[in-house]
């Protein structure tokens, strides 16, 4: 019998009567003979209305008070989803981050976890016992409550299962698989059974929420068997979801692009008129890295007269400090004409293996958005993925239309 680990999202915990449906879920799991750790979220909207509460009593909150604040979200639901598991007969216990333990670095509000202690895990299991874990939190080396980033839950799930080398982590979800692109902007969005690993990572960290980034990634590295899957189907009528594997696995013929990304947390900025020279870009980038604020497409454009324009893309919820310090510190200091800036963009991509073997894309992309009449702001492409920036208020007809360009409505070939 297979050792599982599952994970419930906010939606699929949302109420009671969704938190009886997942008890009901896990003790099918159980019925059949497995072992099964199952982590949950909080309920859907209640880690928003904490952190509101929170910038409502502190417009800039203390970092670790926050944590030991936010993280009483996922309390509440391991201990309902406890008590409904009891009363049907199933033996369960809770555990937060901490009793795990779940021990993390002392970043507050963006942990990454360290390593996972499994002796109490493993006596409940080898009792019989469901053992239910608090998503997104751990603990420190001090003994302080730790989170792991928003949607960190899914990080909980794939780590619990690599350091307990389950047979499968499964994340329940509000849809029933990974989708070519978010079925919400999309509705003729396809499912995809499979995904690689690779293609899976640059979605989730081109925007498609669907998965945290970190979790892809801690699945990819210990070669955790992952899956997505639906926590509103029926008894019976359950599907297989999406299957995130390696490669090689995938035997049949690779579409070119698997799927359409989208980010709108962008902001872009520019300075103008900088001096052309040795060491600009450095001047401008490092004080920014220095305030912990990730850059993510950069363009220096050619120059002339000795003077260049250097172009960037920040988060948006960094655009106010970026640009303060551009205009307060960095412009004065190498002397550069101006700064403009822009936080009404965002950013769209596609991603697939198949890029590799298929010139062209680019071109199919470009030509796409200008029959549209859509305005390229920036490009940046890599292997397997090419991302363009362009005004927010094109972001659903681009996607649109570029998932029909792809063909991505059709089944696969
Ligand atoms: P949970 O609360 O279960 O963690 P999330 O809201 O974090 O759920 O993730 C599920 C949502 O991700 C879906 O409702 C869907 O709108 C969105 N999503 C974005 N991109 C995709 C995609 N490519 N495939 C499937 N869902 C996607
Ligand atoms: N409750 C946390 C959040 O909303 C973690 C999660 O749902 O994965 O970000
Ligand atoms: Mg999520």
């Amino acid at each position: 019998m297979a050792l599982i680990v599952q994970k419930y999202g906010g939606t699929s915990m949302g109420s009671p009567d969704r938190i009886r449906n997942v008890a009901r879920r896990v003790a099918r799991w159980k019925a059949q003979g497995h072992s099964l750790v199952v982590v949950v979220s909080a309920m859907s909207g209640e880690t928003n209305r904490l952190i509101a509460l929170a910038r409502d009593v502190s417009p800039q909150p203390d970092a670790r008070e926050l944590d030991a604040m936010v993280a009483t979200g996922e309390q509440v639901t391991i201990a309902l989803l406890a008590m409904a598991l009891k009363d049907m007969g199933v033996p369960a216990k809770s555990y937060t981050g901490g009793q795990v333990p779940v021990r993390t670095d002392s970043t507050f509000t963006k942990a990454r976890i360290l390593d996972i202690g499994d002796s109490n895990i493993r006596r409940d299991l080898d009792e019989g016992t469901v053992v239910i874990v608090a998503g997104f939190q751990g603990i420190d080396a001090d003994g302080n409550i730790t989170t792991l980033g928003r949607g960190g839950s899914d990080t909980s799930g794939v780590a619990l299962a690599a350091a307990l080398k389950a047979d499968e982590c499964q994340i329940y979800t509000d849809v029933d698989g990974v989708y070519t692109t978010d079925p919400r902007i999309v509705p003729e969005a396809r499912k995809l059974d499979r995904i690689t690993f690779e293609e899976m990572l640059e979605l989730a960290s081109l925007g498609s929420k669907v998965l945290q980034i970190r979790s892809v990634e801690f699945a990819g590295k210990y070669k955790v068997r992952l899956r997505v899957l639906s926590s509103f189907e029926e008894e019976g009528k359950e599907t297989l979801g999406t299957l995130i594997t390696f490669e090689d696995d995938i035997k049949m013929e690779q579409p070119i692009i698997s799927g359409i990304a989208f980010n709108r947390d962008e902001a872009k900025l520019t300075v103008l008129g900088v001096p052309d020279r040795p060491g600009i870009a450095y001047q401008i980038l490092g004080p920014i890295a220095e305030a912990n604020i990730d850059v993510d497409m950069i363009i220096q454009n050619v120059g002339h007269d000795g003077t260049t324009d250097f172009s960037f893309t920040v988060n948006r919820s960094e655009y106010a400090r970026a640009k303060k310090m551009l205009e307060e510190e960095i412009k004065p200091h190498i002397g550069a004409r101006a700064i403009e800036g822009d936080n009404h963009i965002c950013k769209v991509s596609g991603v697939g293996v198949g890029m590799r073997s298929h010139p062209g894309v680019a071109s199919t992309m470009f030509r796409t958005l200008a029959e549209e009449g859509i305005n390229i702001q920036m490009i940046s492409t890599s292997e397997i993925k090419i991302s363009v920036v362009v005004d927010e208020k094109y972001l659903e007809l681009a996607v649109r239309v570029l998932h029909k360009a792809f063909g991505l409505e059709q089944a696969a070939a």
